[in-house]
């Protein structure tokens, strides 16, 4: 692997500068400018990545971000035999990659590569469930959810890939939620991959792509914990690949939705309502006929209803959509008693199921009335050290509401997870440093300092770090562990003062990515 990596050397480096020059195979391009900036920024991620290092890079609009880190992130994968995953935060930018920049790549790149675009496994129909969910119809559904149910069937006939994409109308959510692929319920036991399986189909074509574009939500929920993240030996989600982050100044903000807690009003209640809905009085408990079962379930329903209504009268949202939660106990815990009985019930039904499916959707349904339960415990008592707890109106007519809390210093966990040694990860934005969000602040996220508030730049800057991680003091080389500011306004190089404006925002930038930033060197280079 030394010797692969070595072999590249700086000629991967040259070749990737050489590719956006004005007169490089890029500018045969319809439309090519050259720009400087592309230039340096595709060089700064060429290096990264062939140093095994993680890299910053903040870019104004127009600089051509996507341009400069897909090229070197596909020759790099190419020739190293690894796999870029590409996270953004907007399906727009999303399509842009895939339609308009990929397609580029393909025409000018002397190489050959697949790209493809990575969605939820919920995404895709399950002819399984599907198949299971025509059986018990009647048990499950009322009459306007069979004919859909029956418009699904129709589709799953004739879909290309049956992923919702390619669905005319949205599909009732009850509905779907019922045959959609759920990775506890598909194993070998239950199913053992159909060879019509839309979910499999897609894997993969995915297993034989070199870029995979995907979200950050989704990516984080892949990600899985921490620790497991720090047991890996290589990579990210497969082993030898690498991560580019494009709109990367929502990563800490989603990051801290998915390693945090979340437990919806509307999710619960829909959990529940799979089980037994004393409205339809459908659910699995009527396919299992538990009487036992449908009273916990039928209590349940309002149970879960006047808990979060006791919650919404301890909040004021005069001020939006969130409620800062300061001390334990907001209200009375009437309900997590409940869930740990309903979570025996279901227990008990699983066992005495003799069918691997229902068995395993009982599980499942099981498996979130726990993380439910366990969740509003937390909530309810604080106990979570170091996290910064909400309550926040959710749903098109905020309607619902949601328990939250999250880490309130998401760099140590960002640490772990993506800063880890031996990988590398690109982050990129037009805004990093300078983004302060009211609800960041509202939560009082210690992530953004004083310092960034007063640490405005010029749009037209490019900042990019190269930085290895973990720095010792001993080890430190400006060479190699400095924050690079290229700003059109400063023609001549100079070295930041540790004051300096620039050197703060830079600073900021680094510690909101690696934790700290209060070692780095700041230099303006010339234009
Ligand atoms: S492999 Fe999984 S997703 Fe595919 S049909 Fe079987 S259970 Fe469904």
């Amino acid at each position: 692997m030394i010797a692969l990596k070595d072999s590249i050397g700086t000629e991967f480096v040259e070749r990737v500068r050489v590719f956006f020059s004005e007169n490089g195979p890029l500018s045969k391009a319809k439309n090519f400018e050259f720009r400087l900036q592309q230039q340096e920024m595709a060089t700064a991620v060429a290096k990264a990545l062939e140093e095994e290092r993680h890299l910053v890079v903040e870019a104004g609009t127009g600089v051509g971000k996507s341009l400069a880190y897909l090229t070197p992130a596909i020759l790099f994968a190419l020739e190293q035999h690894k796999r870029a995953i590409v996270s953004t935060h907007t399906i727009n930018l999303q399509e842009q990659l895939l339609y308009k920049d990929v397609p580029i790549l393909k025409k000018i790149l002397p190489v050959e590569f697949e790209a493809a675009l990575m969605k939820g496994r919920q995404n895709y129909l399950c002819p399984r469930r599907l198949e299971r969910a025509l059986q018990q119809s009647n048990e499950l559904f009322t009459g306007p959810e069979q004919n859909e149910l029956k418009r699904l069937a129709e589709w799953a006939r004739t879909t290309r890939d049956g992923s919702l994409s390619d669905l005319s109308i949205e599909p009732d959510p009850k509905v779907w939620v019922q045959v959609c692929s759920e990775s506890h319920i598909c194993t070998g036991k239950t199913c053992g991959q159909g060879p019509g399986c839309f979910y499999q189909q897609a894997r993969k074509r995915l297993l034989s792509s070199d870029v995979i574009v995907i979200n950050h939500t989704l990516l984080f929920m892949l990600l899985g914990s921490p620790d497991q993240q720090g047991e890996r030996e290589s990579g990210y989600l497969f082993p030898n690949d690498f991560i580019i982050f494009d709109e990367a100044h929502t990563v800490e903000q989603v990051a801290s939705r998915q390693i945090g807690i979340g437990i919806s009003q509307y999710g619960l209640r829909s959990t529940v309502q799979r089980l037994y809905n004393p409205r339809t009085r459908k659910g699995l408990f009527t396919v299992m006929r538990d009487a036992a079962g449908v009273r916990l379930a039928a209590d349940l329903v309002d149970e879960v209803d006047k808990f979060f209504a006791a919650v919404e009268s301890s909040c004021d949202f005069r001020k939006g959509r969130e409620f800062r939660v300061r001390a334990p106990e907001i209200v009375r815990d009437t309900i997590t008693g409940r869930l740990t009985a309903l979570q025996s019930r279901i227990a008990e039904v699983a066992r005495r199921a003799d069918d691997e499916f229902l068995k395993a959707e009982l599980q499942e349904l099981g498996r979130r009335i726990r993380d439910a339960r366990d969740g509003i415990a937390i909530f309810l008592e604080q106990c979570a050290r170091e996290y910064v707890y909400w309550v926040e109106r959710t749903g098109k007519t905020a309607q619902f509401l949601s328990l939250n809390a999250a880490p309130i210093d998401i760099a140590p966990v960002l640490r772990r997870m993506i800063f880890r040694e031996d990988c590398s990860c690109v982050m990129t934005s037009a805004t990093l440093s300078t983004r302060v969000t009211r609800k960041r602040s509202s939560i009082g996220s210690r992530i953004l300092s004083k310092k960034r508030k007063d640490a405005p730049l010029s749009s037209s800057r490019i900042i990019a770090a190269c930085i290895r991680w973990p720095i010792k003091w001993r080890n430190f080389s400006r060479e190699r562990n400095s924050i690079f500011l290229y700003k059109e306004a400063a023609p001549h190089e100079a070295v930041c003062s540790s004051n300096s404006r620039q050197h703060r925002a830079a600073s900021s930038l680094a510690r909101t990515a690696f934790g700290w930033g209060w070692m780095f060197r700041a230099r303006r280079y010339p234009m």
